[in-house]
């Protein structure tokens, strides 16, 4: 059987079918809610498909000091909480629903989720990323049971343990001096002798005493039963494998976009991330794409925020452009 199809009418039965909704998002981290907020007020009735992560991946994050207009910071799940009432404020829908698969071969664009099939003339994606695995032994095993990719969500639970920090970029840093609250001792593993972190965290993890390095240094396995009991670990530099005692393995090396959905229909790069011009347009007409999910540079709340507010006035635009045309008869 068909499943229903989604109006873009607030008020109309769900399972009525209805013509296709002005703008679907797809995601819920300040990408997706900027992008709703200017949809919103350009009147398109933007519908908000908040993905797995609602709020996306900043929601995760215990403090975020670098938003602009925060001088005291702001904690991701604040901010987020803070986008989404603005975007609702303004009309914005959001639905806790993920795409499961997408059909952009005609127009207008079919999204089915979980529960239902959307249609729509215009399309932005704001799918963000996902962290980046180790894939190592005992990784996806003893995941939830002392790995984790979320100090924030996680932290609590190693009060007085000793945790280990996978990672030298400002994620693994940040996160790293955030478990210090709760935490023993952390040690920070990275594979290089320098750390990509800036300059702000490097000071602050360095004086910090429940904070020591290991450079130049894999982790080959997570080790234990039913939970982690410590990792093997293994100097670049001699080869040598040393075994470390630990409760916790937080990991922070990086995030993968969220593309696998648009694979072979929309260009992107090798690593996953799609293709998009200035003006946040993928390589096919109605279909915009911003945050993270576009983003292999700069990957901060701010310009993710900014590229959904510049993929909505595109979208706005060629939306404007096709007024009056007809919308084609939907495939069965
Ligand atoms: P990142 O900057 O890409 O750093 C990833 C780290 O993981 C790097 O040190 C990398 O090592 C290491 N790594 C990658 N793959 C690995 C593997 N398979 N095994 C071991 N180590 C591996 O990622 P991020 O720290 O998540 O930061 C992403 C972006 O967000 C950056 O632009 C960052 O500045 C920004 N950010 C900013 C803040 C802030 O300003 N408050 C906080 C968090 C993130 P190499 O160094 O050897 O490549």
């Amino acid at each position: 059987m068909e499943k229903p199809i989604r109006s873009e009418k607030p008020g109309n039965p769900r399972d009525e079918p209805a013509g296709p909704l002005g703008v679907l998002i797809l995601g819920s981290g300040p990408a997706g809610l900027a992008a709703a907020l200017y949809t919103a007020r350009a009147e398109r009735a933007p519908l908000v498909l908040s993905g797995e992560e609602v709020g996306g991946q900043a929601s995760l994050t215990n403090t975020i000091e670098n938003y602009p207009g925060f001088p005291d910071g702001v904690s991701g799940a604040a901010l987020g909480e803070l986008f989404r009432r603005q975007a609702e404020r303004f009309g914005a829908r959001i639905e806790l629903d993920s795409a499961t698969s997408v059909d952009l071969r005609g127009w207008p664009f079919r999204v089915r989720t979980y529960t239902s099939e959307y249609v729509t003339r215009a399309l932005i994606i704001a799918t963000g990323a996902s962290p980046r695995k180790l894939a190592v032994p005992g990784e996806q095993e003893l995941l939830g049971r002392g790995v984790s990719y979320c100090a924030t969500c996680d932290g609590w639970f190693f009060k007085e343990k000793d945790v280990i920090v996978v990672g030298g970029g400002d994620s693994a840093l940040e996160e790293g001096l955030f478990l210090t609250r709760y935490a023993a001792h952390v040690t920070i593993v990275h594979r290089r002798q320098e750390l990509r972190a800036g300059k702000i965290h490097l000071e602050r993890a360095k004086q910090n005493p429940k904070v020591s390095f290991l450079y130049e240094t894999v982790v080959d396995r997570i080790q234990g039963e039913s939970a982690v009991e410590g990792v093997l670990v293994r100097n670049l530099k001699t080869g040598k494998q040393i075994p470390i005692g630990t409760q916790g393995v937080f990991i922070f090396i990086g995030h993968q976009p969220n593309s696998a959905l648009f694979r072979g229909q929309l260009e992107m790069d090798d690593q996953g991330y799609l293709a998009v011009d200035a003006q946040m347009r993928t390589n096919l007409p109605g279909v915009f794409a911003a945050g993270e999910v576009a983003d292999p540079f700069f990957r901060q709340v701010a310009t993710s925020a900014g590229t959904g507010v510049a993929a909505a006035i595109s979208a706005e635009h060629w939306l404007t452009e096709r007024e009056g045309e007809e919308v084609p008869v939907m495939r069965a």
